[in-house]
């Protein structure tokens, strides 16, 4: 049987910190105080039905960035919290 190779190592410990990072952010509350939120536009398409309006949400704790819609205080959806783990 061959040995692992020096990558092959390593790529198994980013997969175990990756690991830790995704459980981190999935334990994290994203607290609102801290949250950064920034609007964003893709506007001036020829198409005006492609333009597209969201909201980026970083927090500063866990690191974490994702998108929602710009409804996201309203529509009480979790308050823009994240749906997806890998957004
Ligand atoms: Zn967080």
């Amino acid at each position: 049987m061959l040995q692992k190779t020096i990558v092959e190592r390593l790529n198994e410990e980013i997969d175990a910190l990756q690991d830790r990072i995704n459980l981190i952010q999935a334990q994290c509350s994203h607290p609102l105080i801290v949250r950064q939120t920034e609007n964003k536009g893709d506007t001036g398409n020829w198409d005006r039905g492609q333009d597209s309006y969201w909201t980026t949400h970083v927090c500063p704790l866990c690191e974490l960035r994702w998108d929602t819609d710009q409804n996201w205080e309203r529509t009480g959806d979790g308050r823009g919290m994240p749906k997806k783990r890998d957004t």
